[in-house]
């Protein structure tokens, strides 16, 4: 998987370091190994409990050849991001998405990127331009749409978000929509307008369109590391995040942030974005990542 090459090198890179450097499994190792995985954005918490595995497992299998711990932390690694994640199913029809996350994260991309995928497995989609915000995000939801081919149903700037909803579910079951996506607005730094919104948006989903299948996908971006992780726990504050959207993983040396958003938070990652063009975006696969991750 190419747009993981760097995050193999950025993350592997730091860790290959380390185990060139020693002849012998030590302590030292051990501490040299937990400096590699911290910088990579694996998190302080979870990189003390992949370690202590390793040293345990060190000890109970005798080993000292330090070329052996690679394999052992790919094990750890993909325990922990396979760890009770049920193999999402494909969405059901109708199903309603809720996208939400910072400006500037990569949001409006990535539901670009998502409405084409879904329109690519033969579904018919709609997007609601619900960041009423600013205007400027509502054009760009549109260029996004003209891309793939996808209506686009909006009001003026500064509209009532959950009115854009009302509206876009509506026009989604009179024209038999298989998939609606909403964009819509995150600015966290007012919290409870925040959460009244989307209060609000989820009102009337569950109201007009009670067969739907409800997601709410929150975008984070991986260049970003640990500040993304106080953003998802920020949401997490004000919405029933069902999944999460990694972008930019191919841009960063944070890859380890994907582990970190697994291990403590337990929301799974859904998808990742791993480039600026319209198929730059995987469906997520722990064991394929982790595989990806050790080559
Ligand atoms: P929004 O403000 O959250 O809607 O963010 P945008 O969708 O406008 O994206 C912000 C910038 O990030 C744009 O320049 C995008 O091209 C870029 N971007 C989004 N996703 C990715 C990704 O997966 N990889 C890379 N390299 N850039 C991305």
């Amino acid at each position: 998987k190419a747009g993981l090459d760097k995050t193999r090198k950025n993350i592997m890179g730091g860790v290959d370091a380390v185990l060139g450097g020693f002849t012998q499994i030590d302590e030292d190792l051990f501490e040299e190994l937990e400096e590699a995985l911290i910088m990579a954005d694996m998190g302080v918490q979870t990189t003390m409990s992949i370690v202590e595995n390793l040293r345990k497992r060190v000890k109970r299998e005798h080993a000292t050849d330090p070329s052996l711990i690679k394999g052992m932390l790919a094990d750890e690694i993909t325990t922990i991001l396979s760890d009770g994640v049920q193999e999402e199913e494909s969405l059901p029809n109708p199903s309603v998405i809720l996208v939400i996350g910072v400006n500037g994260v990569g949001k409006t991309t990535t539901i670009g990127k998502l409405a084409s995928r879904y329109k690519s497995e033969g579904r018919t989609v709609l997007l609601a331009a619900a960041d009423t915000f600013r205007a400027a995000a509502i054009d760009q939801l549109e260029v996004w749409g003209q891309r793939s081919g996808i209506e686009v149903i909006k009001q003026e700037e500064n509209s009532d978000p959950a009115a854009v909803v009302f509206d876009a579910v509506h026009a989604a079951k009179n024209q038999k929509s298989d998939l609606l996506i909403c964009d819509t607005a995150g600015r966290l730094h007012n919290k409870k307008n925040l959460m009244e919104e989307l209060r609000k948006i989820g009102k009337v989903i569950e109201r007009e369109h009670p067969n739907a299948h409800k997601e709410v996908y929150l975008v984070l971006d991986a260049t970003t590391g640990q500040n993304a992780l106080q953003q998802a726990k920020l949401f997490q504050e004000v919405a029933d995040i069902t999944g999460i959207i990694l972008t930019k993983l191919d841009g960063t040396a944070k890859g380890g942030i994907v582990v970190a958003i697994k291990s403590e938070l337990q929301i799974p990652v859904r998808y990742i974005g791993v480039g600026e063009s319209i198929n730059d975006l995987q469906k997520f696969d722990a064991r394929e990542f982790a595989k990806a991750l050790f080559g």
